[in-house]
């Protein structure tokens, strides 16, 4: 491990990508309270905390609204329903200024806890409260920890159905709780058991026949910033197309909340390096060009995508 990330650091010590290329970075942001991160799944967290991490998420994605209209960034808002029912105000505003609201579900429940059915009530739920406070179609969903995989392929057909025209829920990489590494690392049409929706997955890097997530999150606060530069510049040169998606979450820059009690393990990497996220951000934010994921997906729209198909057990890569 130590190795490799020496070996990472060193390609990214590499300069930045050059100019102008087709590359498109989507920047998106899950909106959730703090406590439903996945380190914290079977904590039992005290309602205290809970509602001091509720107070937070408004004022934390506030100060994201004011760093991206400093900027002239739109970005995706994946939103959970729930929130957005408490927290209307905060909903119109992302809208308002000109970000896209999007589905990250309602109550932040992973996919594998539900049924077709259910899972169908679940996002139908958090589309109509979403669409009901913005007045705009919800076109888009991301699943509370990148949950759409082999196991829980047939919430492609339920996401296919219910009309949106986009996924970004596959993360191509191996993890202990998510992921398809065979899966494309750029857009593909994602299939279920009976429809295909366009995926766009969260960015990777690929060295020595892995691929790396570089995507966001805790990657974003623990690695080398310069990596993330390196996974865009490899998709500029090698995506097809070049499209990669960066995802990030409120309290990720909100170094003044109270912290969940995590065994040391989880809570340093909860927690490493999240005094200087807001840099990083920053950071980041100057070097490339940003977009809504439904801007992406829309200029997609009739462009030739392999398909991939995730209810297949190994190597579902079909060329049509
Ligand atoms: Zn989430």
């Amino acid at each position: 491990m130590v190795t490799e990330l020496a070996r990472l650091e060193r390609v990214a010590d590499l300069p930045p990508p050059a100019g102008a290329s087709a590359l498109q970075v989507v920047l998106s942001f899950d909106v959730e309270e703090h406590w439903h991160i996945e380190a914290a799944a079977d904590l039992a967290v005290a309602p205290d905390l809970r509602a001091h991490h509720a107070e937070r998420v408004e004022p934390a994605t506030r100060w994201l609204l004011d760093l991206l209209a400093g900027l002239d960034i739109r970005a995706t808002f994946f939103v959970l329903g729930e929130l957005a029912r408490d927290r209307p105000q905060l909903v119109r505003a992302i809208h308002a200024a000109g970000h896209e609201v999007a589905s990250h579900g309602w109550d932040h429940r992973r996919v594998h806890h539900f049924d077709p059915a259910s899972f169908r009530e679940e996002v139908r739920r958090s589309k109509d409260t979403l669409e009901q406070l913005t007045g705009a179609p919800v076109v888009g969903y991301r699943a509370p920890t990148f949950s759409v995989m082999r196991r829980t392929a047939w919430a492609l057909d339920v996401l296919a159905e219910l009309g949106l025209a986009y996924d970004s829920s596959i993360y191509p990489v191996h993890h202990d709780r998510y992921g398809v590494p065979e899966a494309p690392r750029w857009p593909f049409r994602a299939r279920g058991g009976r429809h295909a929706i366009l995926e766009l997955p969260p960015a990777t890097g690929r060295l020595l026949g892995v691929n790396v997530p570089l995507g966001g999150g805790g990657y974003f606060r623990l690695l080398p910033l310069g990596l993330i530069d390196w996974a865009l510049r490899q998709t500029a040169q090698e995506g097809r197309p070049p499209v990669a998606v960066l995802y990030f979450h409120p309290w990720e820059f909100d170094p003044k909340q109270r912290r969940l009690p995590l065994p040391w393990l989880r809570r340093w990497r909860t927690y490493a390096g999240i005094g200087r996220a807001q840099g990083r951000l920053r950071t980041l934010l100057g070097r490339h060009r940003f977009s809504r994921a439904a801007d992406v997906a829309q200029g997609l729209t009739d462009a030739a995508l392999p398909t991939f198909d995730l209810a297949v057990a190994a190597g579902g890569l079909a060329p049509r």
